[in-house]
Order: C-alpha cells, then sequence, then structure tokens
C-alpha cells in the first residue's frame, strides 16, 4: 500500500468531517447544507491521493460525517495512506539531543503515530519539553524549560486555543559576545493533542525557525 498521506493532512481530512458534522446536526436549511457538503468534498478531494479508499471515502462521506461508527471505521481505513512519524531508537534521539545528558524516553506505547507530525514529550520532574520536528527534509531536536502553570491561550504550533504553557528555549545570538538569549512560545502542554489538531504546517515551521539553536 502506497503511503500517500502526511499526519496533518489525515488531520485535516478529520476536520473537515467535524465541520460537515456540525452542518448536519445543527443547520436546518438544505441548500445551505449542500453547500458545506460541496465544500467539503472539494477539500478532502484536494488533500486525498487518488486511490480506491480515496473514491470509497468520498462516496461515504455523508453517512461518515453523520454516524461515529462509520467514521472511526473509515479513518482506519485512511490511516493506512498515512506514513507515520517514525519510531526513532533512544541512539537517534540521543544524536538529535546531544547536550542533553540525561534524556528521558517518550512513552511511544501512548502516542498514535499517524496523527503526529512531530514528537513531543513532557519530564515533569525537570519541568523540560523535547520536540523532535522536521526541517529540510531531517528532523531536528530543540528542547527548553516548560513553565508547570497551566494558561489558556494560543498555540504557537498548531494555532489552536487551549490549554498552553510556556516553553522556553535558549537560542543562540547573533551578537558577538556569542551569548544564548532566550525566546519564549505558548504552546500545548499535551503534545499528543497538538498534533491532533495540526493540520498545517506553517506555524511549526516557523516554531522551530525561531527556536532552533542554529
Ligand atoms: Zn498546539
Amino acid at each position: 500500500m502506497d503511503k500517500q498521506l502526511q499526519p496533518h493532512e489525515f488531520v485535516a481530512i478529520k476536520e473537515q468531517v467535524i465541520i460537515l458534522n456540525k452542518a448536519f446536526n445543527s443547520v436546518n436549511d438544505k441548500n445551505v447544507k449542500a453547500v458545506v457538503q460541496a465544500d467539503v468534498v472539494e477539500t478532502v478531494k484536494s488533500i486525498l491521493p487518488d486511490t480506491e479508499i480515496a473514491t470509497d471515502f468520498l462516496n461515504q462521506l455523508p453517512e461518515i460525517a453523520t454516524s461515529r461508527q462509520r467514521a472511526e471505521r473509515a479513518f482506519k481505513q485512511l490511516a493506512e495512506l498515512v506514513t507515520p512519524f517514525p519510531e526513532l531508537s533512544a541512539n537517534q534521539l540521543g544524536k538529535l539531543f546531544k547536550k542533553v545528558k540525561k534524556l528521558p524516553e517518550p512513552k511511544w506505547e501512548n502516542l498514535d503515530r499517524h496523527e503526529m507530525t512531530y514528537l513531543g514529550w513532557n519530564d515533569n520532574g525537570s519541568q523540560k519539553k523535547y520536540i523532535v520536528a522536521p526541517r529540510d527534509g531531517k528532523l531536528v531536536g530543540i528542547y527548553g524549560d516548560f513553565d508547570p502553570k497551566p494558561l489558556n491561550g494560543l498555540c504557537a504550533i498548531c494555532h489552536q486555543l487551549g490549554t498552553v504553557s510556556m516553553f522556553l528555549s535558549k537560542v543562540k545570538s547573533r551578537g558577538a559576545d556569542g551569548n544564548y538569549t532566550k525566546r519564549g512560545n505558548l504552546i500545548c502542554r499535551d503534545s499528543s493533542l497538538c498534533n491532533a489538531q495540526l493540520s498545517s504546517l506553517d506555524h511549526l515551521a516557523s516554531f522551530v525557525e525561531t527556536t532552533l539553536v542554529k
């Protein structure tokens, strides 16, 4: 089976199904429903690769949007098209965080790698957050202090409102003294939730550019 969908595209399709579900549940006007449905079909079509599963999915879209059971079954099928985030060994992770002496391991068994554009995990003991994200076709490691205080705010990575905390990372200053400056970003406390609502790569890319020590 060809892997033709990226995790953020999978998330984007799920978002479209939610939009359609809301329209079916809250709009009475038949014409309005039809407009929303046509719009959702167009968007999903632009994301989905042209395969049998995709055609199947589009044909069933109205049922998928109204039945949770149908939706779960359809998403399971679609997941087969997704290139999951790679499960990195401790050795591979170590190479991405060379300056970290005792790198805590992410709990891979709790992660849904089909909905993972980046890897993020917290070490509550040391109040740190570790992030592995794609950049120019490679993976890069970013880490920093993660404030234990939860706040309501906009996440710099997924750009959704939710429970966020201040992530403070060292960024090499361009100054002549070579000193480090720190950059703060509010990001989701739970990186799994963040990934599950990450349907565009734009904000993640700028987060990586501004926090990566280059
Ligand atoms: Zn987020």
